[in-house]
């Protein structure tokens, strides 16, 4: 690359520019090989025995991402779910683990139903508090903090920095589920986390057609080798092609949530005045809680996603919930599916998804912004929030 170091745009956009060795392409092969061979003399000196967790293809992947988060290294992981797990399975029964109470759905569900049942010590809090924080964390006995900001589904926002100070001076170490926010917006390791992890099927990818997780590292640490081992071990490793399909995804990491973030800010102002509309939860709008701290860690936008809560039909006397439901039937360019971070726009009734034990109010709809036209965006919900209330 160039001799001057490049933003992280430039980066991203060229994969880091790699070339390939005997071809000069400027798009990587995809390597299916499972075995590679061994040298005549018993050595394996290209490094690679087995593509379990030696495959090629995940070279450039995990670099670019290592490189944009600004650590020391990366893995790929089969999922979101499988880099998240990695993360917990690398501790020890009865570690004493703290998390959020607003935090993704299915990974709560595991920390509450699994890694308790599996001896982890979990507790939930109010974690968008620094005061929750330090009242919960025992020093010497907690391992882990567990962050996610902004986080689903009501996109309360978390001080990285201010938690970090906190976990750190009790010995525990800090990982940040940044999907949400992506190494465009936040980079977490600057502020003093240990770990990243993302959901690489969402804005990373990009295009809704891979699953995939990621986490990355600040240093080589006795923990970063235990997660490796356990996906070395317990093998929810991704696959060739979708390892492939994801480099390609992140080239576009910038524009699409540049474009994502401006759409969500405008779509936001927009509704937050709207008559149907009860409240919007938007990290960018001033009137947002946790605006002044997504403001300090969060560069170029406040992220794609935002929740609407919608008002109850005056003309039926419905409830918030069944407008809400009514509004997700009448859309048309949005699509009513679960997800987010492609560039195409979802929206989705979170409490239908989550069930019993949600956060999210029943009047609540999750829009994830994609790259269509804002004003075209706009229009289509407004139409269905009208179509609703009759
Ligand atoms: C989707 C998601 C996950 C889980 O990732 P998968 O790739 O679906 O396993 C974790 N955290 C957040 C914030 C997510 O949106």
């Amino acid at each position: 690359m160039a001799a001057k170091p490049v933003k992280p745009a430039s980066i991203a956009a060229q994969a880091l520019g790699w070339v390939d060795d005997k071809t000069r392409a400027i798009v990587l092969p995809i390597h299916t090989s499972t075995t590679f061979i061994r040298d005549a003399d018993n050595q394996y000196r290209s490094g690679r025995g087995y593509a379990r967790d030696q495959n090629p293809t995940f070279d450039q992947a995990e670099a670019v991402l290592t490189a944009l988060e600004g650590g020391r290294a990366s893995l790929l992981f089969a999922s979101g779910m499988a880099a998240a797990t990695a993360v917990f399975q690398s501790l020890a029964p009865d570690d004493h683990v703290l998390a959020p109470q607003v935090m993704y759905w299915s990974l709560r569900n595991w920390l509450m139903n699994f890694a308790t049942h599996w001896g982890l010590r979990v507790e939930f809090i109010d974690m968008g508090n620094p005061d929750e924080l330090r009242r919960a964390i025992r020093p010497g006995k907690t391992r882990l903090v567990w962050i996610e900001t902004p986080a689903n589904p009501l996109w309360t926002i978390t001080d990285i920095a201010v938690s970090c100070d906190i976990a750190h001076a009790a010995g525990a170490v800090v990982a940040v589920d940044s999907t949400v926010a992506t190494p465009v917006l936040t980079r977490p390791l600057a502020l003093g986390a240990d770990i990243v992890m993302h959901s690489a099927t969402k804005y990373l990818n990009g295009h809704s057609d891979v699953i995939a997780g990621t986490l990355t590292t600040r240093e080589e640490s006795a923990m970063w080798a235990r997660i490796k081992t356990v996906r070395a071990q317990i093998g929810g490793v991704l696959g060739s092609f979708e390892a492939w399909l994801l480099t390609r995804g992140m080239r576009t990491l910038f524009p699409r949530v540049l474009g994502a973030c401006a759409s969500a800010q405008a779509i936001a102002g927009h509704f937050a005045r709207h008559p149907l509309v009860a409240e919007v939860l938007y990290p960018g709008l001033p009137s947002f809680h946790g605006n002044a701290v997504a403001a300090k860690q969060m560069h170029g936008g406040f992220a794609g996603m935002l929740s609407i809560r919608v008002r109850g039909s005056r003309k039926t006397s419905g409830s918030g919930e069944s407008a809400a439901i009514a509004t997700a039937a009448n859309v048309e360019l949005w699509k009513r599916a679960t997800s987010l971070g492609g560039v195409e726009s979802l929206i989705e009734h979170r409490a239908s998804v989550e069930g019993a034990g949600t956060p999210a109010p029943g009047d609540l709809l999750r829009l994830s912004v994609g790259i269509e036209d804002t004003n075209d965006l706009i229009d289509d919900l407004e139409h269905a929030l009208e179509l609703a209330q009759s």
